[in-house]
């Protein structure tokens, strides 16, 4: 009401926001509310804008008149305080536009809730249900834990998240590629072999796997990397490519190479095929370890580049001048005893991981969801698992991986290191150059920070987050 305008008896009650809730009117004329101070002027009485209250109308009539004005009311504000709120609404929106939404449960459960349960509710909260699943293929990329290391996720998450997406009309399946380094998952045979043994089987998760780049770590596609700069294309494992909707289940963890694994980790070193993983890892071509070597001949049969040869002593040499670094020799020998030598620096790796993630995701509906828990030290690639370094805290699910996968970092940044852990007795050591930051002090030659940065600069995500916490 602005002062000087003669309302009669109107009177209000208004919120901190300005927004009338309720009005009162005992005369006839009432034509706007403009308040110009932090007082609001009735009748030349100066009330507090939160508390103008007068008196009560009788007339059913003069009520329902009383709300056609409330909007009209609405819209009678000074221009100056329109103009701060709009300007308080632009820079919220460009905020939170800026910001990607990470949801966030902690282990905690109620007498008679499962894990299971909670973390449905999470991703149920955090939007999975947008996406349209409805007979879509749908790839679970997760890691099914190296013979030997017990740190891995249970099958019984993967069985809550699949039980969503069936619920949802999605056909989901179980995927992950073979490995470059001789272990117990570099062909599809003993990876599944391997998954079955620990516990991955379409009884306990509700789906079937599918070793994302066939029998030899060899099926894959070549996507182009949307921003790449170092990689123009990225060698992708068929299945993951063929699939509508990627969903990506990380066992959050730290990394003797990356510093952690967690989403962006999953996806792009774990959906590359072999020559992917090659790419990622190296800028040149494996090598003999010609003491093992048996000159067997079996990786000679497989090297599609007649880049093996054999000397006089029968042993196996890779010219590498012909070598494409496809990497299928690494797999094929059956005494492990060709390998990846050439390592990439590791800040290089760390962005080219980030760039095969940006090839796996782009242009298609991907989801992510990280459970920190088992926090071991190392890859669930080692056929072992060291102590956890810190506490399980909690489950996360977002649609942006960087995000999601900063959140988890920003967590374990915050937690306690547990003392029996290799990140506890490096900290207890005397002379121990303190990085104040638990991966760096865990595994000191890692770069984790060049993944989310370059993450978010070729557009994957963003480091900006909003952490939503569900109960
Ligand atoms: S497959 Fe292995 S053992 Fe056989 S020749 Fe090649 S490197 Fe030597
Ligand atoms: S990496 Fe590929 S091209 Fe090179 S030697 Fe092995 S199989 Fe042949």
């Amino acid at each position: 009401m602005v002062p000087g305008e003669n309302s009669g008896s109107a009177g209000m009650i208004i919120d901190e926001r300005y927004k009338v809730k309720a009005i009162f009117i005992g005369h006839l004329r009432f034509r706007c509310i403009a308040p110009v101070s932090d007082e609001l002027r009735v009748r030349g009485q100066a009330f507090d804008r939160h508390w103008v209250f007068l008196p009560i109308l009788t007339n059913p009539q003069r009520l329902f008149m009383l709300f056609a004005y409330a909007a009209k009311v609405g819209k009678c504000r000074p221009k100056r305080d329109r103009q701060s709120r709009e300007a308080e609404r632009t820079v919220k929106e460009s905020g939170s536009m800026n910001k990607s939404k990470v949801y966030y449960s902690d282990f905690r459960t109620r007498l008679g809730v499962s894990q299971g349960a909670k973390l449905q509710k999470l991703i149920k909260k955090a939007g999975i249900g947008d996406i349209d699943f409805k007979g879509k293929f749908v790839a679970i990329k997760m890691h099914f834990g190296e013979l030997g290391n017990f740190a891995y996720l249970r099958p019984n998450y993967v069985k809550a998240v699949a039980d969503v997406i069936k619920e949802l009309g999605g056909k989901p399946f179980l995927t992950d590629c073979n490995t470059l380094y001789p272990g117990s998952r570099k062909n599809a045979v003993d990876h599944l072999m391997n998954a079955e043994i620990n516990g991955f089987n379409s009884v306990t998760t509700g789906c079937y796997i599918i070793i994302g780049d066939g029998l030899r770590g060899t099926d894959d596609v070549e996507v182009p990397v949307v921003n790449g700069e170092y990689c123009k294309t990225a060698l992708i494992g068929r299945a993951v490519m063929d699939a509508d909707i990627v969903i990506s289940l990380s066992h959050f963890k730290g990394h003797e190479s990356t510093g952690f694994g967690g989403a962006i980790k999953n996806l792009g070193m774990g959906c590359g095929s072999r020559a992917g993983k090659m790419n990622q890892h190296n800028d040149g071509t494996p090598q003999v370890d010609r003491d093992i070597c048996r000159g067997c001949g079996r990786c000679t049969a497989e090297c599609g580049s007649n880049a093996i040869s054999y000397g006089d002593d029968r042993k196996a040499f890779i010219d590498p001048n012909i070598c494409k670094g496809c990497g299928r020799c690494i797999g094929a020998c059956a005494f492990d005893a060709i390998s990846n030598i050439n390592e990439s620096a590791g800040e290089m790796l760390c962005c080219k991981m980030a760039e095969y993630t940006q090839a796996v995701c782009y242009g298609r509906p991907c989801f992510h969801i990280s459970l920190i828990m088992d926090v071991s030290p190392n890859c669930d690639c080692h056929g072992e698992n060291d102590a956890a370094i810190l506490p399980d805290l909690g489950m996360l699910a977002s649609f942006d991986p960087v995000a999601l996968d900063q959140a988890c970092v920003d967590l374990c940044q915050q937690a306690a290191p547990i003392r029996n852990s290799q990140l506890g007795d490096n900290l207890a050591k005397p002379d121990w150059h303190h990085h104040h930051d638990h991966f760096m002090d865990s595994n000191p030659n890692v770069h984790w920070k060049e993944t989310l940065a370059h993450g978010e600069k070729i557009g994957l995500g963003t480091r900006q987050y909003e952490l939503i916490v569900v109960k």
